[in-house]
């Protein structure tokens, strides 16, 4: 094993007591995992210890108390002798022992087709996959500069990979600091929803983590952290906007209009533009008669008035979807009432992990434990991945459709009404509010440890389920009348996530403007590149929103991986643009669009959800497997593009 593998662990120095103590803390199945790293010994995933079943954010595999202890004795006693012995790893298992301690742990055959995949999410041979080299002299990339917007999640890694290929590039960001939707976001309860050692990029270590589900600001902290490490501030353009790109065709270059802090307007010249906007960033309001009547404090959830104090107050909170759902449970115990305008009822999967904290014992491991952390990462990933897309599938025979979508769905709705029963089916009135009325998984799902139903319960909060009929200047008015009073309206109304990109004004080859071209239907080739928009690229972009599962930090790291293949290919053979093919961008937009009908998503009885456009279609979700997305973008085929 190589000594400069980073996922290797830093040596052990601790006594025998901490290392016992550090065991109590840690996931079995991961544990045992790193021992035959630790001893090259696979007899510890042949023995009777085995996990009964892998489940999302559920990471001891159902395993008994009395096999856990055994595990820990037997784990105690080969760490110690890894530690006296200098901490020196022998080879690393091969290829065949590998798979199988996937299949061990996921408790099932893990495909062939996924191993590559999940071996490059997973780094153990301490190599970063999807980093792209460009192939050409350094005066053929200097001449080269791509212009980056956004440096959220997707824009900071568009920069580590272009800094890593020594292509010049500027990232402009709107707001002041980086992060994007991590940064905008600081509602009262942000965190993330995907399991954080697995929603951080591969090629970071992911032993820093506080929680299992991170609050905003550690997630903010992070990608700042990652910024300075890899020198990424000095090419970012803080409280700089973008308002528009222009191709010009005899140059072969865009310009690219930015807004200055200053509020001057200033062209950026680049060969290439990284679209890095993300799809949830411009807020929503709803279209509510007398909205701008309301005399109080009133803001987006996204829009946070920090300067308002709401303890004490009574506040009205529209809409309950993720963002609503955090910021519910968190500020109810402060404020003096608060009323919850809730028009969909949404499905959560249970997850009592979902506040608590990493233990001492788990971030010792993770920093420690040879490949711990990376197996760790697997058992988030595994169970998320393509298994839940099988379930999203509609079944046409199904004779419920009224309620689910297949045999599976209907299961997996028991499940789901059994959790929310088992908190309030003592409140028939309540129950039958929050109890959604349309197939499990059909809008995004929320992760949920009872916090949401436990405040919805409290004597100081309503629920309200009727439509709004208008806004006054201290209330919200339901259609029936009802008048709920209000010191504060919080907006919690989610994206104008069908309107990509919006408002920049882009126009590329001969005129055409995105914006026109997309209407009501934004697609792109694999969600990235777009026909009459040479040498420019989206992250995030149409159709790649994932519902079933991996995470959109998995995703960015595809589609940057293909992009940089681009500029590979532009930069290293002197092309001046690259264009995907009409042709071959309609015929992917048509197994999209014939793909994502047959999804859960697509359900007639969903009226309301942001995955939709105004006439029920989706051209916002993926309905890809993982896999497969992974394997498209690899590396651009030049066959699907228009070389000039
Ligand atoms: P959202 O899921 O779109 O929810 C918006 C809420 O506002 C819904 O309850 C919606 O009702 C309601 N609403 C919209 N217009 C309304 C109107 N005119 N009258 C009454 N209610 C109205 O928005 P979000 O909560 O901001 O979340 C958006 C996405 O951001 C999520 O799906 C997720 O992808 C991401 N997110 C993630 C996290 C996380 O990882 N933890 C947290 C927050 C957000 P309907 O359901 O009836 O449309």
């Amino acid at each position: 094993m190589s000594a400069t593998n980073p996922h290797a662990g830093l040596p052990i120095t601790d006594d025998d007591a901490a290392i016992a103590a550090a065991l109590e803390d840690v996931s079995i199945p991961t544990l045992l995992l790193s021992l035959v790293h630790m001893t090259g010994d696979p007899s510890y995933i042949r023995g009777p210890i085995r996990p009964r079943m892998l489940v999302l954010n559920e990471v001891q595999g159902f395993l008994p108390e009395e096999e856990k202890a055994e595990a820990r004795r037997m784990a105690l006693e080969a760490i110690k002798a890894y530690r006296d012995g200098g901490c020196v790893l022998p080879p690393p298992p091969g290829p065949e022992l590998i798979r199988e301690m996937m299949s061990w742990v996921a408790c099932e055959d893990v495909p062939e087709e996924y191993v590559p995949m999940l071996l490059e999410e997973m780094e153990l041979d301490g190599v970063d996959a999807r980093r792209v080299e460009v192939h050409a002299d350094a005066d053929a990339r200097e001449a080269f500069p791509v212009v980056v917007i956004g440096c959220g999640q997707s824009g900071l890694l568009a920069g580590i990979r272009l800094k890593e290929a020594g292509i010049p590039f500027t990232i402009v960001e709107k707001n002041p600091g980086v992060g994007g939707t991590w940064w905008e976001n600081s509602y009262p309860g942000c965190r993330v929803d995907v399991g954080n050692h697995f929603y951080c990029y591969s090629f970071e270590p992911s032993d820093h983590w506080t929680e299992f589900f991170s609050q905003q600001p550690e997630l903010q902290r992070y990608f700042q952290d990652v910024m300075k490490r890899h020198a990424i501030e000095s090419h970012i353009r803080f409280d700089t906007e973008v308002e528009g790109a222009v191709w010009d065709e005899p140059s072969a270059t865009w310009r690219v209009t930015v807004r200055t802090p200053e509020g001057a307007t200033e062209v950026l010249t680049a060969r290439a533009v990284i679209s890095a906007v993300g799809l949830l960033n411009r807020p929503r309001l709803p279209e509510i008669p007398g909205i701008e009547d309301f005399e109080g404090p009133a803001f987006h959830s996204a829009q946070w008035d920090h300067s308002v104090d709401y303890r004490g107050k009574r506040v009205a909170m529209i809409g309950a979807g993720a963002s609503g759902f955090q910021i519910a449970p968190t500020i109810a115990p402060d404020v003096a009432h608060l009323t919850v305008f809730q028009r969909t009822a949404q499905w959560m999967f249970p997850n009592p992990n979902y506040h608590e904290k990493v233990g001492p014992g788990v971030r010792w491991a993770m920093r420690h434990l040879p490949f711990y952390g990376r197996w760790y990462r697997f058992l988030i990933f595994w169970p998320g991945s393509d298994g839940a897309l099988m379930s999203a599938r509609i079944d046409p025979e199904w004779p419920h459709q009224d309620r689910s979508v297949s045999e599976r769905n209907d299961f997996t709705r028991q499940i789901f009404t059994d959790w929310i029963t088992s908190q309030v089916g003592d409140d028939a009135a309540l129950l039958a509010k929050v109890l959604p009325d349309y197939p499990a998984t059909g809008k995004r799902t929320l992760q949920d440890n009872g916090s949401w139903l436990r405040a919805l319960k409290r004597d100081n909060v309503d629920l309200v389920r009727e439509g709004i009929a208008r806004i006054e200047k201290d209330a919200v008015v339901t259609v029936s009348g009802e008048r709920h009073e209000a010191d504060v309206i919080v907006y919690a109304t989610g994206f104008q996530a069908n309107r990509y990109l919006y408002p920049m004004h882009i126009v590329g080859r001969d005129g055409a403007v995105l914006a026109d071209q997309w209407g009501d239907e934004p697609n792109a080739y694999l969600g990235i590149a777009v026909p009459n928009f040479p040498n420019f690229y989206c992250m995030y972009g149409p159709g790649t929103n994932l519902a079933h599962g991996g995470s959109l930090i998995f995703h960015s790291e595809c589609q940057m991986r293909y992009i940089a293949g681009c500029i590979d290919e532009l930069v290293r053979n002197g092309h001046r643009t690259l264009e995907p093919r009409a042709e071959v961008t309609e015929a992917y937009h048509a197994r999209h669009q014939t793909e994502i009908k047959k999804l859960v998503w697509s359900h007639e009885t969903i009226k309301h959800s942001w995955f939709k456009n105004q006439s029920g279609d989706i051209h916002t979700v993926s309905p890809w497997r993982l896999v497969d997305y992974w394997e498209w973008t690899k590396r651009p085929n030049l066959d699907d593009f228009t070389v000039r």
